[in-house]
């Protein structure tokens, strides 16, 4: 007889190795805030087809969502404007950094993908037009307590302020779209919005929850609500698989074989399709910007679970 494997024995054996291990990766300095977070951190989360959730190690510890942000307001921006998005961004893998301005010269201003830096700021900016900033911010804050069924989920502030003092970057990269006319609104305003989305503090669990939609055909199980249609889910989920890891996508997809989107604090929300959500943080990052053990632990979890989307 074939026992079905035990999820919540499997996540608590990985989070015990994950915690460990001593290779853990580099925080992210560049972000002075980031800095301060602890790289004995691990936390792992995963929300079943039948909403049974299982987690491991610092599973309910609050951190900086960053990247991950750029799910959540690619389909917010989705909603708003449909296929009309893909003006001012595209949807192929850059094979470049998170925060690369070169491409963006050679293919006048308008970015590859809505998940590096220029093309979720693009994004950012459609969600702002005809609003004002503090409005587009409570838009994108409502939709996380909306799909993660939860209204404690807040923006870290200070973070936020961390970045904008030191974002020149992706100053660079806005001031830069917006000379090519692709950006609508104010620069300044823009990258405000972009900050304070990317400072979104949730833990593992919330995560996991907010991403049972993509999950699920668009539908999130635990609230019986549909936030897009089957179609888009499928369609974020292939945008996440290609380039939600930046230059390490490819290796992910090899890794751990599901699409999934990381963020500069160590988060990295991943999507087994119509088996689970999860969401897996350690603070420490590899070269190319993505969490260290996080990957590694996706990958251990994947392959005990037969998870991944290229066949058991
Ligand atoms: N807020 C970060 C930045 O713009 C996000 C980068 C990331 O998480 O990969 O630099």
């Amino acid at each position: 007889m074939i026992h079905a494997p035990d999820l919540q024995q499997i996540v608590t054996e990985i989070a015990d190795e994950m915690r460990r291990r001593s290779d853990r990766g580099e925080v992210a300095t560049y972000i002075p805030e980031l800095a301060r977070a602890d790289p004995a951190k691990f936390g792992i989360a995963v929300i079943d087809a039948q909403g049974r959730v299982a987690m491991g190690g610092d599973a309910e510890e609050p951190f900086s969502i960053q990247s991950i942000s750029k799910v959540f307001t690619l389909t917010l921006a989705l909603g708003r404007v449909g296929d009309r998005l893909w003006r001012k961004v595209g949807r192929e893998p850059s094979g470049s950094a998170f925060n690369s301005i070169v491409q963006l010269e050679y293919e006048m201003g308008v970015p590859r993908n809505p998940f590096i830096n220029a093309g979720a700021i693009a994004v950012t900016d459609t969600i702002l037009s005809g609003h004002k900033p503090r409005e587009a911010l409570g838009d994108i804050l409502r939709f996380m307590h909306f799909v993660a069924d939860d209204t404690a989920i807040v923006i870290d502030e200070t973070v936020a302020a961390s970045e904008s003092r030191t974002g020149f970057r992706n100053a660079a990269l806005a001031n830069y779209m917006k000379a090519f006319g692709v950006l609508d609104n104010p620069v300044d305003y823009t990258l405000g919005v972009y900050f304070h989305h990317c400072a979104i503090a949730m833990s593992c669990r919330q995560l996991a929850m907010a991403g049972r939609f993509l999950a699920h055909q668009g539908k999130n199980p635990s609230t019986g609500f549909t936030v897009v249609p089957a179609e888009r889910a499928r369609r974020i989920n292939a945008i996440m698989l290609m380039c939600g890891h930046y230059d390490g996508s490819g290796e992910f997809a090899y890794r751990v074989g599901l699409p999934g989107k990381s963020g500069v604090g160590g988060g990295i929300l991943a999507i087994a399709p119509d088996k689970a959500s999860i969401a897996v943080w350690s603070p420490g990052l590899d070269d190319t910007g993505n969490s260290h053990l996080g990957r590694i632990a996706l990958e251990a979890l994947t392959q005990r679970m037969g998870w991944s989307v290229f066949g058991a």
